[in-house]
């Protein structure tokens, strides 16, 4: 039976003993989104399911992506149909049945400069992208705009040799909650879902081949103890040559890191009422609508630096601006930008005539490997693909078990929040008055937790301080840093102001200001010490202050190599 899937931070003894008693089916390894869907897709099939995240749910890319949830239209002019179909059709169930209150549709306007030869290039691709789409048909079809009918839309635009524009749809998500909600889901369906707990190393069976669980860390603690599985899956993004290399074994592919960067701005700096995608000499640059801010991204470049902390250079901020002011009237400038953040793409490259490719499966986006029976990895692909990923990597893992194993039922799942979220929206006005409080903060809550909201009004009821806002003008409430720690797994700081909430790259300050009042209402439930709750408010700002640095120059490459020095890159 489902239960509410509450990850309470109090429970962590509890949990550790779990993870190192019982016998899973399934124990795996990396808490992104990947790791997150493949603990849902195996959990909600019956079987027994750990899962061991060495920071933080989705601390690695899951919480640093352009946040699309997206076919992808660029895929198109690299003629991968199969890529954008699947994925449109992944968007489509996440908009319609399975996580409707985090995966909302959003406008994207494609501004038009050489009429006559990009009208009906764009166009073309646009009604393919919308004939792919399945007959739910959740977001509205393409359309043409006029020059006028562009600027109308997004007077921001220079009128400069603007030839007319298109407007599609495509949908957006927060990455790192709808990461924590799938792991959620999972604990509901019964999976022991562990943070800061990291993969140290690897138990072997009698035959000294076969992986039969991993040695684990606690990082709060320095405790280690052993998991005991039938087959551990490995979904650690750009640290899965690491693990590799920590089992001893070699798969058939590497990672390779590309660096993704984004800049955040305030929504007034860029007048405009929908989302714009432009065309640049490299790729695309997205301007994404996020609340009262604007992500504006990507770069892609290669890194070999520390994989935890991803860090932008001036180099990269100067060519986001500079691409967004070849079509802005009023350039964005320095000034403009409130936050910077940069993030990892775990892109596959495989080994040719390596000795264990028979065994590797491999598909244009993501990559499947059994490098030694009872380990099985898997790398690459895109967010929005998640669901179809942990689906493989599952299969994979179970075609040995000598026994039979339903297959994955994810696609009838919806996420905790989802379940009845249309009958619990037009009472938005009814639930504000039973819990005194304001429609719209009912209707914030209704967006980030869905049909949960209750959970976190009770909270309210039980302690009307709570209702105050965390940081204003934002509108996160202090009872949302109480539910991070009852329901949501957070251990720290950084938890709450990073992943939970976004002030990390919504707030001017990057949530500095907020920092002590969510070490106290933080503090109070988890038992902290006044000088505890000190420490950690510090180690939140240390970490801003690191983070938030921007560097002149990539850094130079960090050697792989197994050591506590490059699992120290982990956390
Ligand atoms: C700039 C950028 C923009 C993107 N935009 C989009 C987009 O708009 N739409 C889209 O669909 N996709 C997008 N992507 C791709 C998408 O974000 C990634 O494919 C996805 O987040 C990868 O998730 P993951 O779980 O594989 O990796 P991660 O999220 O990195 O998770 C791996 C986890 O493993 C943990 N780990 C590592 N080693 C260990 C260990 N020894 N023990 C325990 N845990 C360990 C890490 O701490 C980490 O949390 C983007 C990517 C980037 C970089």
């Amino acid at each position: 039976m489902a239960s509410n899937g509450a990850l309470d931070a109090r429970d962590r003894a509890a949990m550790l003993s779990r993870l190192a008693t019982e016998r899973f089916d399934v124990l795996v390894i990396g808490g992104g989104i990947t790791g997150a869907g493949a603990a849902l897709d195996a959990a909600s099939r019956g079987l027994r399911v750990g899962l061991v995240e060495a920071r933080d749910l989705a601390s690695g890319t899951s919480s640093r992506s352009s946040k699309l949830i997206h076919g992808g239209l660029r895929y198109l002019e690299q003629f991968d149909f199969k890529l954008v179909y699947e994925a449109l059709r992944e968007r489509d169930l996440l908009v319609s049945k399975l996580a409707p209150h985090l995966v909302k549709p959003v406008s994207f306007m494609y501004p038009l400069y050489k009429k006559v030869v990009e009208r009906p290039y764009v166009g073309a691709g646009l009604v393919l992208y919308d004939a792919m789409e399945g007959t739910r048909r959740p977001v509205p079809l393409h359309r043409h705009l006029t020059a006028r009918g562009a600027l109308k839309r997004a007077p921001a635009l220079s009128p400069d040799r603007l030839a007319g524009a298109m407007l599609y749809y495509d949908a957006q998500v927060d990455d790192a909650r709808h990461t924590l909600t799938v792991a959620r889901t999972a604990a509901a369906h019964s999976a022991v879902v562990a943070t800061r707990v990291s993969a140290v190393g690897f138990l072997r069976g009698p035959d000294g081949t076969r992986v039969t669980g991993a040695r684990v860390r606690d990082e709060e603690s320095g405790r280690e103890v052993t998991v005991t599985a039938e087959v551990v899956v490995v979904c650690a993004g750009v640290w899965t040559d690491l693990v590799h290399e920590l089992a001893g074994v070699q798969a058939g592919y590497r990672v390779r890191m590309s660096k993704g960067v984004h800049i955040v701005v305030p929504r007034a700096a860029v007048d405009a009422n929908t989302g714009m995608i432009l065309r640049t000499e490299k790729s695309v640059l997205f301007f994404i609508p996020w609340a009262e801010h604007w992500i504006v991204g990507t770069t892609d470049t290669d890194w070999s630096g520390d994989r935890a902390e991803p860090a932008a250079t001036e180099e990269d901020i100067e060519y986001i601006l500079a691409a967004a002011n070849r079509v802005l009237a009023q350039p964005l400038t320095r000034a403009d930008v409130i936050a910077v953040y940069a993030g990892l793409r775990p892109l596959v490259d495989p080994r040719e005539g390596n000795g264990s490719k028979p065994t590797t499966k491999l598909s244009r986006e993501h990559v499947v490997d059994v490098p030694v029976p009872g380990l099985v990895s898997i790398a690459g692909g895109k967010f929005t693909t998640y669901r179809l990923m942990a689906r493989d990597v599952v299969d994979a893992a179970v075609a040995d078990f000598g026994r039979e194993v339903p297959g994955s039922v994810t696609d009838q799942v919806p996420l905790l929040g989802a379940d009845g979220l249309a009958a619990v929206q037009p009472a938005a006005g009814r639930l504000a008055e039973d819990y005194g409080v304001t429609r719209a903060t009912v209707e914030h809550l209704l967006g980030r937790y869905g049909t949960l909201a209750e959970e976190v009004l009770n909270l309210i009821r039980a302690d009307a301080g709570l209702a105050r806002p965390l940081a204003e003008p934002h509108p996160y409430l202090r009872a949302e840093v109480a539910y991070a720690v009852t329901h949501e797994n957070a251990l720290h700081v950084e938890d709450v102001l990073m992943r939970r909430t976004r002030l990390f790259i919504e707030s001017a300050d990057s949530g500095a200001g907020a920092a002590a009042e969510v070490s106290a209402i933080m503090g109070r439930l988890l038992g902290w010490s006044r000088r505890r709750r000190a420490a950690e408010t510090r180690r939140y700002l240390d970490l801003i202050e690191a983070e938030q640095t921007v560097i002149a120059m990539d850094p130079r490459p960090v050697p792989d190599s197994v050591s506590d020095r490059a699992l120290a890159a982990v956390r």
